[in-house]
Parts: C-alpha cells; structure tokens; sequence
C-alpha cells in the first residue's frame, strides 16, 4: 500500500514541495516505512524565505508584550498535545513514550522562558554618561533567522531555538530532520491556531539540498545548527563565509567519572539512565565510564547486572526501557564499532549484538553493550558511537580522570560521582566542558540557563536558549542622547511649538 506524502509548512498553510526528491520516514521499532516526506529544494527555501522575510516587519513591530501572549497560548496548546507530539517523536525516533514525552516538556520550558520576552529584552540604561547625556541600549531582532536539527530530538531541539527567535521578533524557517519531520509540521499547526501571523514560522523539511540553499540565501541573518561534529564545522564555516551569525552545536563523548567513594547503586542507576537511555541516541548521553580506583571491579559488576535487566523493546510498550536505534545503517555502524571493541582488545562484558524482540523481527534493535579495560587508542574510545554502548577505563587518581577527560576533542557534557566536595569542586574547576554534572549524570540545563559544550562540540561562541539564546537573536543598538537646553540651541526653536 502507497504512504502518504507529508507538506511542507510555508506561510501558514500546508504546502505541495517543489521537489521531486522525496525521502522514506520509517518506523525503527517495525523496520517498515510509515510515510514519505519531501525533500525541499532551492524553490522550496526561496519560497520558505520569503514569506519569512515579508511577515518580518508586522512581527518585529508587534511588541513583545502581544508577541508574548501568541506564545503563552502556543505553551498551553502544546500542553494540551503533548501526548500527540510524545507519540509522534516515538513512532519516528523509536524512543519510549515516557522519553519522548519528558524531551517534549523540556521543549515547552523554553517557551516558558520565551513567554518572558518583554523582560528578557529590555536594555541597559545609564544617566549623566556626560554632563547632560545619557545612554541606553535596544535589543532588536535580526531577520530572518534559521535552524536546522538532528533527528535525535524531534521536538525537543528545534524549540531551543525557534520560540526565543520568534519571542525576540525574528521570523524563522525551520529545516528539521528528514528522519523525524513530523512533530515540528504539527507544532507549526499549533502555533497558527495560537495566533501566530502567517510566515513568522515555516517548516521545510529536507537534506543537503536544502541546508545548502539556507546557507547561500542572502536573506537569511542566523543559522543555529544540532547535529554531528563533521556538519556543525561544514555549517559554520560556510554560514560564517556568507555573512551570517551562526551557532553549531556538534557530537559528544560524554564521560563519567566515578571515584572510589560514590555510592555503588546510586551511582549505577544514574549511570544505566544515561547511558542506554533513547538507545544511546542522546548527545547528553554517558559513553564512557572513567572508574578511578579500586570501584572499577565492582563498578563493572553492578553495570552488567543492571544493563542485562533492561527491557528492549518498541517505545510504545509499557515496560520497554530502550527502544530501537533510528535506522538499519546506523544500526550495522555501531554493529560495526563492537566488533571492531572486541578485535582491538577491549573486554565485551555484556555483548548487545544479536538481540530479537518477538513481534519485531524487522526493528533496529541493539542491546546494551558494556566494554572494560577500553584504552584511549581504542576505535569505541576515539568515536562517537550515539547507541547503546557504554565503555568503561581505567584511571589511578582524579588528577589522572580529569586528564583523560580534557585529552578527548569533544566536550558537551561530563559528570563525576563523588561524596567527596573536595574532589567535586576540583573537577568542576578544572574540567575543560560545556555542561558539568556533579552526582547529576545528564546535566541538561534548565531552559532559562544555556545549552551548549566546548571544543569539538561546538563552533561559534553562543550556547542555545537562556541569556544566550536572546543574545543570538538579537542586536545591541547602543543610544546616546543629549538634550540641549531649551533657548540654547538652534535645533530647539526648530522643534518646539510656538505659541501665538
Ligand atoms: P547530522 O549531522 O547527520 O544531521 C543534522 C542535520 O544536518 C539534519 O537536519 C541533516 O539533514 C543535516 N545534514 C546532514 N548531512 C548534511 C550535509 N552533508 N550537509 C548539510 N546538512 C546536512 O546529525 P544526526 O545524525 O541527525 O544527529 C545526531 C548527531 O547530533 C550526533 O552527533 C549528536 O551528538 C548530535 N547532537 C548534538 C547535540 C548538541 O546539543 N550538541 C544535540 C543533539 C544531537
């Protein structure tokens, strides 16, 4: 039987893509193809662009308190769909319903913050700078902006960035993942039906093609990317050469660093969450366990009895702690990497290779996988896997432990797990990472913080939502004004009113 063909979502209304290119949008729990979506072309963002572009005066002049409001009741309605949203991200994605619904409430805090747009973007203002002036300064929106987003986070992602570009008065084309198109299609639904003017948000679902399109538009101010280290360096070297304002946010090898005095279950707990959790799939997620000491033994021990509990199975079953990875390819790719674990001389503690869900025959399914005695030479060390494959190594001190940490290029997030405060602020002072967790294994910030890590994890020098967020999408004007004396000044018999 044909599947359905999604639209792309230009100037408030559903609309037919130009392209004949067209991309499968599969269920990974079933290995089956669910619908099809378009793949924008050049036409599509010159017509995506456009609209953004003429809808941009009205919403710029719409005051914030006003813009406020549209994004209040868009809070409320994705509330009151969530459900619908968490189902759409697991049925695209593969992650569990519970997963997908917690990913959509962390997308709703940021239209939380955003709500707060009349506040987040008042000045500065000083008086008597000099004898008789004073300074002010005004944060204005910047155009045209753009985002384009991993498949990882359907809903999630893009709301770190199109709430707070539209709450500053920007107006956005969103270029999801060609994976995972539906639930940003269904916000920008909602967000009309909250009041938002045609064009401020479109939605062009699509692949290089269309990235590249966005990236050489002469139109479009800012470019915020998530999504692999290989393509944020490619985004932000081609946006920057044209002239854009441009945030990419990369891959990870997130550690964990345990030290001898943790608490053994505590800490192996936090650590099953964010390692095999959404399958791995998380750029937040614990890849790798740096044991210090003499807890590596027993460490490796609560590990591989917890991992092999863990229930596998479709994301829309109760029960099921780790879904399917997105896609058959990626699937043979971290295949790929535990084969090449176990030729390099790492100990495979727990082998997720091999595994069937009955009733699902055709999904993506890899089990939880558990490496010891991995080294920093090591294939599953140097790369980001992104599924279910937590590696543990070795170290003789935290001195050693943060070494090994600063050594590795990427450096989104990291965490250590310690009842010691001593050893707890040394790590955070001389960790060289984005986002530090202490005894907290997945230390996303809250939305009214930013998002964002160091080194090979980003390129550009904005984090995502909180302060940093509005201060992408805007510009400082800085004002100084002076008012002569009334009588004084040539220009005031110009400008006041005369009387008789
Ligand atoms: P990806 O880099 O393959 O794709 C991201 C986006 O770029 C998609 O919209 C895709 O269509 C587009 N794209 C892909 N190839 C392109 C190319 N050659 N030219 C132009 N555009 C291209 O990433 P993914 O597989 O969708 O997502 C997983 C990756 O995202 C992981 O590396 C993960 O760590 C990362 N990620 C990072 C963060 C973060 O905050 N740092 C958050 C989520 C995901």
């Amino acid at each position: 039987m044909s599947k359905p063909t999604l639209l792309l979502w230009i100037n408030g209304q559903r609309t037919r893509s130009a392209s004949s290119r067209i991309a499968d949008v599969t269920n990974p729990a079933q290995g089956e193809v669910i619908r099809h979506v378009p793949l924008a072309n050049r036409e599509d963002i010159d017509c995506a662009v456009a609209a953004a572009k003429a809808a941009f005066p009205g919403w710029r002049d719409t005051p914030p308190l006003r813009r406020s409001r549209i994004l209040n009741k868009f809070r409320e309605l994705l509330e009151a769909n969530r459900a619908e949203l968490a189902q759409l991200a697991s049925e695209e994605h593969g992650k569990t319903l519970e997963d997908a619904a917690g990913s959509v409430q962390r997308g709703i805090e940021v239209v939380e913050f955003a709500v707060g747009a009349p506040h987040l973007l008042k000045g500065e203002h000083a008086e008597n700078v000099g004898r008789g002036v004073d300074c002010h300064s005004v944060l204005q929106p910047i155009g045209v902006c753009t985002g384009i987003t991993p498949f990882n986070f359907p809903a999630m992602v893009p709301m770190w960035m199109f709430p707070i570009a539209i709450a500053c008065g920007n107006t956005f084309v969103l270029k999801p993942s060609e994976k995972v198109p539906s639930c940003t299609l269904r916000m920008a639904e909602l967000f009309k039906e909250a009041g938002l003017p045609d064009g401020v948000f479109n939605v062009v679902p699509g692949d290089k093609e269309a990235v590249d399109a966005l990236l050489a538009h002469p139109d479009v101010r800012a470019v915020s990317f998530v999504g692999s280290t290989p393509i944020a360096k490619y985004i932000y070297e081609t946006a920057a050469h044209n002239g854009k304002r441009v945030q990419a946010l990369g891959g990870a090898k997130n550690h964990a660093v345990v030290l001898p005095d943790a608490p053994l279950e505590f800490t192996a707990d936090a650590i099953m969450g964010a390692a095999y959790g959404s399958a791995g799939e998380r750029c937040m997620a614990i890849s790798a366990v740096v044991a210090v000491g003499d807890i590596a033994d027993s460490l490796v021990a609560t590990l591989k009895e917890k991992a092999e509990k863990l229930v596998v199975g479709p994301g829309n079953r109760k029960g099921v702690d780790m879904g399917p990875v997105i896609s058959a390819p990626h699937r043979d790719k971290i295949l790929g990497f535990i084969d090449s674990g176990v030729a390099q001389g790492a100990k495979l503690v727990t082998d997720g290779r091999g595994i069937k869900v009955d009733g699902y025959e055709r999904g993506y399914f890899v089990g939880p996988t558990l490496f010891d005695h991995v080294s920093t030479s090591m294939d599953i060390y140097r790369n980001e896997i992104f599924g279910p494959v937590l590696i543990v190594l070795r170290a003789a001190s935290l001195e050693e432990a943060i070494q090994l940490v600063n050594s590795n290029p990427y450096a989104n997030g990291t965490a250590i797990f310690t009842a010691s405060g001593m050893a707890a602020r040394r790590f955070q002072n001389e960790i060289e990472v984005g986002m530090v967790g202490i005894n907290v294994p997945i230390p996303v910030p809250m939305a009214f913080f930013s998002f964002g890590g160091w080194k090979a994890s980003l390129f550009g020098d904005l984090h995502m939502h909180g302060m940093e967020g509005v201060n992408f999408y805007t510009r400082t004007k800085a004002v100084t004004t002076r008012w002569p004396e009334v009588g004084d000044s040539k220009v005031s018999t110009l400008v006041m009113p005369t009387h008789g």
